[in-house]
């Protein structure tokens, strides 16, 4: 039977929920369970990560060396946490598509990323091409299997279980050649791009960073998250953490408004799991319209606005 190991990925004291769509793939690939918290204190993660229903237990590591997600410092833990499991999962997020190759190499495996889909413990699927191909992976049975979870392809494990929770030691050497020196990140009241049920996109048709205003007040009325193309991001209109596509984020909302966006295919890998896809857009043979369950052809300066009056 799989033993499975899952490693949490969280901030600010917070699990990321991220990891309950890994308990999902974990779930299908079936067999024991766990959740690692690497932390500088990771009790109200451990605790969270506990409810997840299907965790059967949740191993924390408390290191002040944990407090901040470094690839080098986390990944010689994992790898002495693997042993004795079949599987280590982490989500393909920015997180775990920067750990788990780490953690790969250490133990000497190759690494099976963007899991979409699991036919078997050492049979998967995963996106090539940009999404326009499946690839089907075997791995070697006689290995650990480490592999990123493509969060888009697996709803999240609902809460419902209460796992127990163990620390752990863990006798790895930490590098010296890599420490944290600070963090420069955006901060937005909006949610979370990556985790949003609702996101409103802008393109390279808004023209400028003052123009995007009318993309973020659009959905702040409707209390979503805000992405943009990649012509948008190199445009300087708005920073790279907001790029939706191949080279951005993946995203899966349940209603994604796609503003001033021709549909390139390089975007549309990002939105493929999305629920419904509204697409504005001046130009009706714009191939964004060819994926949008609900198109508007018209001035996005003239429609924005106008669906925003009408939203209240
Ligand atoms: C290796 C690689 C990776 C890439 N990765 C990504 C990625 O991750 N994400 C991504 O988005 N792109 C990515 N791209 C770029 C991608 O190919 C496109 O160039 C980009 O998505 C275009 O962005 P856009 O739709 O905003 O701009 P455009 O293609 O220029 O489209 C603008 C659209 O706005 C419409 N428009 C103009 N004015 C108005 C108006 N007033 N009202 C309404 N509509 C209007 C136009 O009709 C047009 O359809 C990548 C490319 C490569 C080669």
């Amino acid at each position: 039977m799989s033993k499975i190991l899952i490693v949490a990925e969280h901030l600010d004291g917070k699990l990321n929920p991220a990891t309950a769509r890994c308990v999902t793939a974990a779930a299908k690939i079936g067999g024991d369970i766990h959740v690692a918290v690497l932390a500088a204190d990771p009790a109200a993660i451990a605790a969270e990560a506990a409810q997840i229903a299907g965790v059967a237990k949740v191993i924390t590591v408390a290191r002040a060396e944990n407090a901040h997600a470094l690839a080098a410092v986390l990944a010689p833990q994992i790898a002495k946490l693997a042993a004795g499991y079949s599987h280590v999962l982490l989500p393909s997020t920015t997180f775990g598509k920067d750990v788990a190759p780490c953690v790969a190499a250490l133990l000497g495996v190759a690494q099976v990323s963007d899991l979409m889909a699991v036919d078997g413990p050492h049979a998967f699927k995963r996106p090539i091409y940009a999404g326009n191909a499946i690839i089907s992976v075997t791995a070697p049975a006689d290995r650990t299997v480490v592999a990123t979870v493509r969060p888009a392809s697996w709803p999240a494990t609902g809460n419902g279980g209460s796992a127990a929770i163990e620390a752990a030691t863990v006798d790895a050497a930490l590098p010296t050649h890599t420490r944290f020196k600070g963090l420069a990140a955006g901060k937005s009241d909006r949610p979370d791009l990556q985790s949003a049920s609702k996101v409103v996109s802008g393109g390279r048709a808004l023209g400028s960073a003052e123009a995007f205003s009318i993309i973020y007040s659009l959905a702040d009325k409707m209390g979503a998250g805000v992405g943009a193309s990649r012509a948008a991001v190199d445009a300087g209109y708005v920073p790279n953490d907001m790029q939706v596509g191949q080279t951005g984020k993946i995203i899966a909302p349940e209603l994604y408004v796609a503003i001033g966006i021709s549909g390139a295919i390089q975007h549309l890998t990002g939105i493929k799991d999305a629920g419904t896809i509204v697409a504005i857009n001046k130009d009706g043979d714009a191939p964004i319209f060819e994926i949008a369950d609900i198109g508007l052809v018209g001035d996005l300066f003239q429609i924005v606005p106008e669906l925003e009056r009408a939203l209240g």
